[in-house]
């Protein structure tokens, strides 16, 4: 097993932001990474630092006016003459596809919601967490593969775990939200392409991955599931329905499980069962894990109850499958957990590596 992070992914600090009536102190905080990064240390982990691929892999997947926006709208927001405050974030957001004319409109155009705000090192972060990922993908395109498909040999990179802060699932092709910039799971999906003819992305987080599922709506050879709350008045609310399967050539290739909220541990497990199925029909050359410690009992955001136990559980049936996993930590706010959980996961992983 292969695990990978950077430095560069706890600079994002996003401040106190307004929604459902009231302020809110961010959840998607520097100290998620701080609580993260003690579980390989505790299990003696090597955690490898994250080289630079380029900002190439990051492009075939997001328009560049959005790219641009992420990387340059921070400085371009302190150069506004009036002082609009100390991060990129407008409140402004019927979805008219304005021409971006001035700050303002850009973050109009490309923030979904007020959850993803930019403030001064807010682009190093996302693309350095777009990087860890991308040294994952890397890795499996450098392999030896003198073996066939059906027999994937247990190589080093045969699993592996990246950091992945700021978290990627929500991030649509051109617009940031829920805490989510750049679409890593996307983003090594489209890159795995070059090598690999089916990869399928297994989505456990408790919100719906909508970033993904536009991503890849109308295409058969990134299979997208997603176990996740009913977005009936949930985030991210308008997305994550059942009858969402994709179109044209992508129909039946985006199947959602949305979980009624209070689903106990045994319910979870019977709806990620539902989604493994639907891969190994898929019969995918890799498998794309979108890991959210949200679904642990007492997250804020949970809205379904898993315990610790339950993620070492989750890590095995997922080494079940039997293909090259990358698994993306994204979602999960509950910081006195995230350590223990994060292990627990991790034994689970090695339990069959
Ligand atoms: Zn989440």
């Amino acid at each position: 097993m292969k695990i990978y992070s950077h430095e560069n992914l706890s600079l994002h600090r996003p401040l106190p932001y307004f929604s459902y009536g009231q302020m809110h102190e961010p959840l998607e905080i520097p100290e998620r990474m701080t609580e993260l990064l003690k579980a390989p240390a505790a299990l003696g982990l090597e955690v490898t630092t994250a080289t630079d691929i380029g900002i190439g892999p990051i492009l075939a997947v997001h328009d560049f006016g959005y790219v641009e926006f992420l990387k340059h709208g921070y400085e371009e927001w302190l150069a506004v003459e009036e002082d609009l405050g100390a991060q990129v974030q407008t409140g402004v957001f019927v979805p008219y596809d304005n021409p971006g004319i001035g700050i303002m409109a850009k973050a109009a155009k490309y923030q979904a919601d007020d959850s993803a705000p930019i403030s001064e090192h807010s682009w190093t972060s996302i693309y350095w967490s777009a990087q860890t990922a991308l040294n994952a993908a890397e890795a499996l395109l450098n392999q030896d593969t003198t073996h066939d498909r059906h027999n994937t040999t247990h190589a080093d990179n045969h699993i592996q775990l990246c950091f992945s802060r700021p978290p990627g699932h929500h991030a649509r092709k051109s617009a940031a939200g829920g805490f989510c910039y750049l679409n890593n799971a996307a983003i090594i999906a489209e890159y795995l392409r070059q090598k690999y003819e089916k990869i399928a992305i297994i989505d456990t987080d408790m919100h719906h991955g909508q970033g993904i599922q536009e991503i890849f709506y109308d295409r058969s050879d990134v299979l997208y599931t997603s176990v996740h709350g009913s977005p009936i008045n949930f985030y991210p609310a308008v997305t994550g329905h059942e009858f969402e399967k994709g179109r044209g050539a992508g129909y039946g290739y985006n199947i959602n499980f949305p979980m009624a909220h209070g689903t106990d541990e045994a319910g979870f497990f019977a709806y990620v069962d539902k989604a493994i199925d639907t891969v190994t029909l898929y019969d995918p050359d890799v498998i794309v894990h979108v890991l959210g410690f949200d679904v642990y009992k007492d997250d804020p955001e949970a809205r379904c109850a898993v315990s610790t136990e339950g993620f070492t559980r989750l890590a095995k049936k997922m080494v079940a499958l039997g293909k090259p996993l990358i698994v993306l930590v994204e979602g999960g706010y509950y910081l006195p957990k995230l350590n223990d959980n994060l292990q627990a996961f991790l034994s689970g992983l090695m339990l069959k590596d």
